[in-house]
């Protein structure tokens, strides 16, 4: 994903991988709107399509098979299905597909990179390929993707802090499943706990809790996998296309920078699945990352810009860490006390209607938000820090979600102002430099937020909205705010003013 996002932005972009072919197996299952969004930006929806399994429920139940909560809400905040499944694989393929079309990123497999030294103007990568022939590459910045055990971030010496745990859980993955509920299912029974997934494709996901005495040798023979899962589904599934124990641990890299070098995805953090972060997170992080990546190598902004990436990726991830470490914590209680306690504190919580429409609206996962931030006005109020919604806009041609008019960059979004004619030459001058796209949304303008979703939720009849390619937004600006509205900006962001636009902003002004 960050080679395809920096591709889009026409880096010289290099990819190494160890592995000569794409890993096929399935991790990741479940999805969050933020990594559709991120998708749709490389323009990839169409290929992803036939792998996704939308607006999936989610469904939590205790001993006895009785509801203790479910989360339902189809409501498509950031433009999609607010939660449902993928097939790692196809994924990762659908993503992959979008390299063809960037020809600045080179993709090399193959090759495993046995070191990087950052020599302070740049960075050295040594590697081998399959021949055992070593070769060295500079790069001006080296991004560490390579996974929870990361080389790299063991050679700098990063510590990894935090927990495995101590239980263990058998995932097993079928083929032509016949399970009847369409649904995300944590079975809280404290003789064992399980989960399923349905996956698209008639594919289908079970997860379940080892027990003490359980042999943990024999655990994944296929018989076993069967015999699990008919106990609970009551039919024994036609093909099982991999069935594995896995242990599952909660670790955040103390940095996330160290020079030039960058860690990302599991290298970064890795978290127990119960809230299916992990291969979201990493798509965060690449999210985060690209723009600014693109902004310093192509002169735009300077270097610092840079290191606010781990203070932006940091707070969300410990939450969404903290959250599937809750989650499991709830659902793996093998002591009948404990499960009693539990399921008492969710049918409580259930049977309060505004904790039952929060819970259904999934309002306890943390929103996507870049909290102790630099780059964010904060002086203009909430909601900047926040992921801005993505509603439908109607245009001229019919209707489209607003991230099309967006396009890939920064962007000012005018709400019944025409930006273009609400800034000052300065504040061109910066739009420039940042390479962002104006938009109005409002009679005669580019489209219409015909439901008022953006105007509810950003508080202003008429104002505009700075908000970055990876659709945070950092600055919610009256129209009546007086002088320069993005000077704050220009020093913020380390923007690099070019001297031809510095004088044509002074002449304008003049
Ligand atoms: C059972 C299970 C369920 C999960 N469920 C979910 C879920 O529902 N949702 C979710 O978001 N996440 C989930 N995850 C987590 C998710 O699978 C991972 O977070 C994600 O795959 C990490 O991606 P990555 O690219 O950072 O690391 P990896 O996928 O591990 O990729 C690292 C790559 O680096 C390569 N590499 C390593 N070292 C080198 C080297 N020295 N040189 C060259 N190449 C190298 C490797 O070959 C590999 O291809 C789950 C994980 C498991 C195990």
């Amino acid at each position: 994903m960050l080679a395809a996002l920096l591709g889009q932005q026409g880096l010289q972009t290099v990819v190494l991988e160890r592995r000569e072919v794409p890993f096929t197996e399935p991790r990741a299952i479940a999805f969050d709107p933020e990594t559709l969004r991120t998708i749709q930006r490389i323009g990839r929806l169409d290929a992803l399509a036939h792998t996704l399994e939308l607006d999936v429920p989610v469904g939590y139940y205790n001993g006895r098979g009785q509801l203790l909560a479910r989360m339902t809400s189809t409501a498509k905040r950031y433009g999609f299905s607010p939660r449902g499944t993928f097939y790692q694989p196809e994924l990762e393929a659908a993503i992959a597909g979008a390299l063809d079309g960037y020809p600045s990123v080179s993709v090399f497999r193959g090759i495993t990179v046995g070191d990087v030294a950052d020599l302070g103007s740049h960075t050295c990568l040594s590697m081998t390929d399959t021949a055992g022939a070593i070769h060295r590459l500079n790069a001006r910045y080296t991004i560490a993707c390579d996974g929870g055990a990361s080389r790299i971030r063991e050679r700098l010496g990063i510590a990894f802090d935090g927990s495995t745990f101590a239980e263990k859980w058998l995932v097993v993955d079928v083929q032509h499943d016949d399970y009847p509920h369409r649904e995300i299912r944590f079975f809280c029974n404290p003789k064992r706990p399980a989960v399923t997934l349905p996956v698209s494709k008639n594919r289908r996901r079970w997860e379940f809790l080892l027990m003490p005495g359980d042999d943990e040798a024999c655990f994944a023979d296929q018989d076993n996998a069967r015999a699990l899962i008919e106990a609970l589904s009551g039919s024994s599934p036609r093909y099982i296309e991999r069935s594995l124990v896995y242990s599952f641990h909660a670790r955040i890299a103390e940095r996330f920078r160290s020079g030039r070098i960058f860690l990302a995805g599991d290298a970064a953090h890795v978290t127990p699945p119960f809230a299916g972060q992990g291969l979201n997170g990493g798509i965060r992080d690449a999210a985060n990352l690209a723009w600014k990546l693109a902004a310093v190598c192509q002169g735009r902004m300077r270097d610092p810009v840079l290191d606010t990436y781990d203070a932006e990726r940091r707070a969300h991830t410990h939450a969404m860490t903290a959250l599937a470490v809750r989650l499991g914590s709830a659902i793996m209680p093998t002591s009948r006390s404990r499960a009693f306690v539990r399921d008492l504190a969710m049918k409580t919580m259930w049977a309060i209607p505004s904790q039952r429409a929060r819970l259904d609206r999934g309002d306890v996962i943390p929103s996507p938000s870049i909290d102790r931030s630099s780059l964010v006005n904060w002086a203009a109020g909430r909601p900047v820090g926040q992921m801005i919604p993505q509603p439908v806009i109607q245009i001229a041609a019919g209707e489209t979600l607003l991230d099309t008019l967006l396009g890939p960059g920064f962007s000012l979004i005018g709400i019944d102002v025409d930006p273009r004619e609400a800034l000052s030459p300065a504040d061109f001058a910066t739009a420039e430099a940042l390479q962002a796209r104006l938009v109005h949304l409002g009679p005669g303008g580019d489209g219409l937020d015909t439901a008022g979703e953006l105007t509810q939720w950003i508080g202003l009849k008429r104002g505009m909205l700075l908000v970055r390619p990876d659709r945070f937004l950092v600055d919610r600006i009256p129209v009546e705010r007086p002088g320069d509205k993005l000077a704050w900006m220009r020093r913020a962001y380390h923007v690099v003013a070019s001297p031809a636009r510095a004088n044509q902003a002074e002449r304008t002004a003049a």
